[in-house]
C-alpha cells in the first residue's frame, strides 16, 4: 500500500540472518521505537543488534501523519479520570520532554526531514467535547504554554479550541532513514527480512527463532515490535487493542495556519504536507469489527470536500496502533518470569513524543537508572476502566468461540472477484478470496496469534483478526502482528 511517504523510502541493503548469532542484547522491531532505543544504545557503546520482519523503516512508523506533538487529543483528561491528576499531568511533563529530546536530536545530529514548527489546535462544537477542552485547559495551564481560544480560524468553525504552540511536524521516513545511517555509520549491526516466530527462556538467556530457521542466544531482548509477542505472559493481549486509522492527502489551494484536530464524531485531525498538498486523518476504530457500511477513506474525502470542493484526492493508507485500555504506555519488564525482556509498546497514536521517552527509560533500565514508572509493566491495567475490559472480553469471546459457531456454506462461485468471504468448505471454517473465475486462495479461519476467526475487509483488502487486531494480506500473510506466522492454507 502506498502512502504519500513511500517515495521516500530507501534500500539500505542490510543483511538476513543466516547463521546462529550470541549478542548481549537483541533489539526486536526497527520502527520508531526500536530504531530510538538503538540509537540510545550506540551512544552508550552497548553491544547490540537490531532486527525486523520486514524492511527497517516500513512498520506503522512509515504509515504516521507524523504530527510530533503533546496536544494528544482528550488523553490528559482521560488519564485523569482513569488514574488520577498527578498521573495525567505526569504524562504531560513526559511529552515535553520526548518533544524536546526529539527536536534535539534533529538539531545535533543536522537530520533534513522536512521539519516545520507549528501549533496544534484541538477543537470541538459537541458539548462533550467542548468539556473535555476545558477540561484540559484546567489541568494544563498550570504550564503556561497552552492557550484557550475562542473561533480563530476560518477554516474551521468551532466553539472553543486549545491551542498548544511550538509543536512540530515532518517526514517519519526520512528521520528514521537518518537514524538509519547514522547507526551504520557507527557500525552496528542491523538485520532486515528476519522475523522472530519464537521466543523460549533457557535460564538466564533466551532462544529466539528467526524465519523458523536460525536462532539468536540474547541475555536482554528489547521488545520494540509494536505489539508484545510472547504470549499469553502479562496478559497483554487483554490489556492492549490495535486500534486502525485512516490517512488521505489531496492537493488544495486551501492554506491552514496549524495542524488541526477535531474531537467530534468522524475524530479526524489535518496538517500540511506541502504547500499545496495537505493530509487528513482519522475515523479510527477497533481492529477487527465489520465496516461493512463504511468506508471511511469516503468519510474523509467527504470532509476534504466540504473544506475544498476542488480538491484532487491523492494516497489513501490505513494503519493501526496500540491502544493500552488504561490509557498510558507500556516500556519496562515484560513481567515477572521474562525480566530481561524490556517492552516498549503502548504510543495510542502518540508515537514519536514516546517513542523518544521510551528510549531514554530503556537505557535507565539497562543501566539499573530509574526510570519512568509511569510507564511501568506490572500496574493495574484490567480494573481501571471496566467498560473497556468487559469490552475485550465480549471481543475474545466472539472472536474464540461464538464467530465459530455461525459459519455456513456458501457457494465459491457468489464470491466477487477480488473479495473474500468466511465460510465452511470441505467441512473446514475457511477463510476465501476470489482471485480470478477460476482462482481461489482457501486458507485457515484460525488467526496464528491465538486462534480467533478472522473477517474480511473489502476496502482495504486484507483479513483482520476479531481479538488482537492481526492483519494478513489475501494471501494470508502477516502484514501485521501480535502473529508471527501467515495463515495456514486449506488443502
Ligand atoms: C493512522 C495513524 C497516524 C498516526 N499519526 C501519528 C502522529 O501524527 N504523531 C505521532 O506521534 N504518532 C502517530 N501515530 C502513532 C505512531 O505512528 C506509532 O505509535 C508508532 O509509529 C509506533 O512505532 P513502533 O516502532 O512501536 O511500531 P512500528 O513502526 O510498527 O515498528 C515495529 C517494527 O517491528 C517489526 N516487527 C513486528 N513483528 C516482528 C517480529 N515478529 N519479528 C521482527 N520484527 C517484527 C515490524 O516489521 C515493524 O517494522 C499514528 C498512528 C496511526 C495508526
Amino acid at each position: 500500500m502506498e502512502t504519500i511517504w513511500t517515495k521516500d523510502y530507501r534500500d539500505f541493503n542490510l543483511p538476513m540472518v543466516n547463521e546462529d548469532i550470541e549478542i548481549p542484547i537483541l533489539i526486536i522491531g526497527g520502527g520508531i521505537a526500536g530504531l530510538m532505543c538503538a540509537y540510545n544504545l550506540m551512544k552508550i557503546n552497548k553491544k547490540f543488534i537490531l532486527i525486523d520482519a520486514q524492511k527497517l523503516a516500513r512498520g506503522v512508523s512509515a504509515y504516521s501523519t507524523a504530527q510530533v506533538s503533546i496536544a494528544h487529543d482528550n488523553l490528559y483528561d482521560e488519564i485523569k479520570n482513569k488514574h488520577k491528576t498527578k498521573i495525567a499531568l505526569e504524562y504531560y511533563e513526559s511529552q515535553l520532554e520526548g518533544l524536546q529530546i526529539i527536536k534535539d536530536i534533529i538539531k545535533e545530529e543536522k537530520i533534513s526531514c522536512d521539519y516545520q514548527e507549528e501549533s496544534t489546535i484541538i477543537h470541538a462544537k459537541e458539548d462533550k467535547n467542548l468539556i473535555t477542552i476545558i477540561n484540559q485547559y484546567n489541568l494544563l495551564k498550570r504550564y503556561g504554554n497552552i492557550n484557550l481560544i475562542k473561533s480563530k480560524s476560518k477554516t474551521f468553525k468551532y466553539k472553543l479550541a486549545l491551542e498548544f504552540p511550538n509543536q512540530f511536524i515532518f517526514n517519519p521516513v526520512k528521520y528514521m532513514n537518518c537514524i538509519i545511517d547514522i547507526l551504520i555509520e557507527h557500525k552496528c549491526e542491523l538485520y532486515e527480512n528476519s522475523r522472530v516466530t519464537k521466543i523460549k527462556k533457557i535460564s538466564n538467556r533466551y532462544e529466539v527463532m528467526i524465519n523458523d530457521d536460525y536462532y539468536i542466544y540474547p541475555d536482554k531482548i528489547i521488545m520494540a515490535c509494536h505489539y508484545p509477542i510472547k504470549n499469553p505472559d502479562n496478559l497483554y493481549f487483554a490489556k492492549i487493542y490495535q486500534s486502525k486509522s485512516y490517512a488521505v492527502s489531496f492537493k488544495t489551494k486551501l492554506k491552514i495556519d496549524a495542524n488541526y484536530v477535531c474531537l467530534d464524531e468522524p475524530y479526524f485531525y489535518i496538517r500540511k504536507y506541502d504547500k499545496e498538498t495537505l493530509i487528513i486523518g482519522g475515523c479510527d476504530h477497533f481492529t477487527g469489527i465489520s465496516t461493512k457500511n463504511k468506508n471511511y477513506y469516503e468519510l474523509l474525502i467527504k470532509k476534504i470536500y466540504e473544506l475544498d470542493k476542488n480538491a484532487i484526492i491523492g494516497y489513501k493508507w490505513f494503519t493501526q496502533d496500540c491502544m493500552p485500555i488504561d490509557s498510558l504506555p507500556y516500556v519496562g519488564y515484560y513481567s515477572y518470569s521474562n525480566p530481561n525482556i524490556i517492552l516498549v509498546t503502548g504510543f495510542q497514536k502518540w508515537g514519536f513524543t514516546n517513542s523518544h521517552i521510551a528510549a531514554k527509560n530503556v537505557v535507565n533500565i539497562l543501566n539499573d537508572s530509574p526510570d519512568n514508572y509511569l510507564f511501568k509493566t506490572h500496574r493495574w491495567t484490567l480494573l481501571r476502566d471496566l467498560k473497556s475490559t468487559l469490552r475485550m472480553i465480549i471481543h475474545s469471546v466472539n472472536g474464540l468461540i461464538i464467530s465459530k459457531l455461525n459459519v455456513s456454506k456458501h457457494d465459491l462461485n457468489n464470491i466477487k472477484i477480488g473479495s473474500g468471504k468466511v465460510m465452511k468448505y470441505k467441512g473446514i471454517n475457511s477463510l476465501v478470496y476470489r482471485e480470478s473465475e477460476n482462482e481461489f486462495i482457501i486458507l485457515k479461519n484460525k488467526c496464528t496469534h491465538m486462534g480467533c476467526s478472522l473477517i474480511w475487509n473489502d476496502i482495504d483488502k486484507v483479513w483482520e483478526s476479531k481479538c488482537h487486531g492481526s492483519i494478513f494480506d489475501k494471501y494470508g500473510k502477516v502484514i501485521y502482528g501480535p502473529a508471527t506466522k501467515d495463515l495456514e492454507k486449506v488443502d
